[in-house]
């Protein structure tokens, strides 16, 4: 397997929902998710992987020398954002395809001996824009989530997303293999890297995050014939909700608190009507677990700040929390040597971003590593990294690949 192949083998699937300034748009079970998936099912068939999907639609590429072993899983995911990077989740899952050929080769050539089965993942729906919540592929597989629930979802449409895995061809029935451990390679998304000249982020721990789905309730009337005193308008309510997020952010000073409102839904949205209902969907994240605490408790607070303001009300529909926690030692130990093999520097990072892996984490031995973003900039089309960088992180994630098969108990990187 060359490096020449990876870039190949890239600029082929960045082709797939491709977008007119260098992006892609492959939300989660839309015609282009189900376009690269097919893809990568004939990537794994032409290398002789076995090929499986689960019934969230999880994809897998198994290599199975030891029958009944569990398998040391690489991945990351091929859905985006709309309008997205070429590069989020993509680079990893294929990062993951070409480790996992080149670890296979070896054990092919004698000069390896596997301890447990080895496989590439593309967990579906991480980035959760169509279908929420994110990271919904590996929720259901961790069992964090429940399968029937999940698949009842349904998209701004009423789609549910066992009804769009069907229409791509990707409701699955394969049972999900089980773990032994999880490697994932990621763009930072951040711009420590680049900023301090470091070629691959070894990632220590999560920031945490707090999601709420929020409703202002007005009054739908005529923006022309209604008095002021007489308006329940619930964007102006929702309007305060959206700078009050902002401020409490900056409240807490330089990078202590993140926070925004991604998605605000206003009903009927029309010129003409003063808006009846706004629905948000609100963002709050922090390093420090007291911090997002704090914050979390100033949220509550705006918002029924706003309901007693008299002339709308607001109402937390849905909240959820994502705690942060350590990557093992064992395992960024396992992953600064792989790198030092590979001859490249590392730097200990925290991520802010979600990944899957922070669910992997929690229940089996989990490393995960950055390559740098050009100035940072993800979830956009802009989105850049050096075919180099690109390439440095294939070497280390196979190299961290082979380490973790040859362990000799590759669940156990405790610490
Ligand atoms: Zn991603």
């Amino acid at each position: 397997m060359a490096e020449r192949d990876f870039l190949v083998d890239f600029a082929a699937l960045s082709r797939i929902g491709a977008t007119e300034h260098g992006g892609v748009d492959r939300e989660a079970a839309t015609p282009a998710d189900g376009a690269a998936r097919r893809w990568l099912l004939e990537w794994f068939d032409r290398y002789g992987l076995g090929t499986a999907v689960d019934p969230v639609g999880n994809m897998y590429g198994l290599v199975e020398w030891l029958p009944g072993a569990p398998f040391v899983l690489v991945g990351s995911h091929l859905d985006s954002q709309p309008t997205a990077g070429r590069f989020d989740g993509a680079y990893g899952v294929l990062a993951a395809v070409h480790a996992v050929a080149v670890a296979r080769e070896a054990v092919s050539a004698g000069a390896l001996v596997p301890r447990a089965n080895l496989a590439v993942v593309n967990w579906f729906n991480e980035e959760g824009s169509r279908f929420s919540p994110s990271l919904m592929g590996s929720g259901v597989y961790t069992g964090k989530l429940d399968l029937a629930a999940t698949l009842a979802v349904t998209d701004r449409d009423g789609v549910g997303v066992g009804e769009a895995l069907a229409d791509i061809g990707f409701a699955g029935s394969d049972p999900m293999p089980p773990a032994a451990a999880y490697a994932e390679i990621h763009i930072e998304q951040g711009r420590v890297l680049q900023d301090t000249g470091t070629t691959i982020g070894v990632v220590t721990s999560n920031w945490a995050a707090r999601k709420y789905t929020v409703t202002v309730r007005g009054e739908q009337s005529h923006t022309g014939a209604t008095h002021l005193a007489d308006r329940r308008d619930a964007l102006v309510g929702a309007s305060r909700l959206v700078l009050a997020v902002r401020e409490l952010a900056e409240r807490f000073g330089r990078d202590q608190l993140l926070g925004s409102v991604g998605r605000f839904t206003v009903r009927p949205n029309s010129p003409v009507v003063v808006p009846a209902e706004v629905t948000l969907a609100v963002d709050l994240r922090s390093a420090d677990p007291d911090v997002l605490g704090k914050a979390h408790e100033l949220f509550l607070a705006e918002v029924d700040a706003v309901t007693a303001a008299g002339e709308v009300s607001a109402h937390v529909d849905a909240m959820s929390a994502r705690p942060s926690s350590r990557y093992p030692s064992s395992g960024i130990e396992l992953a600064e040597a792989a790198a030092r093999r590979a001859g490249l520097p590392t730097r200990r990072m925290v991520t802010m971003a979600g990944h899957d892996s922070v669910n992997l984490n929690d229940v089996v031995s989990t490393v995960m590593l950055f390559v740098p973003s050009d100035q940072g900039i993800s979830h956009s089309e802009a989105e850049h990294t050096e075919d180099a960088d690109l390439l440095a992180g294939v070497r280390v994630l196979t190299e961290v690949t082979t380490a973790l098969l040859t362990a000799s108990h590759p669940g156990g990187l405790a610490g």
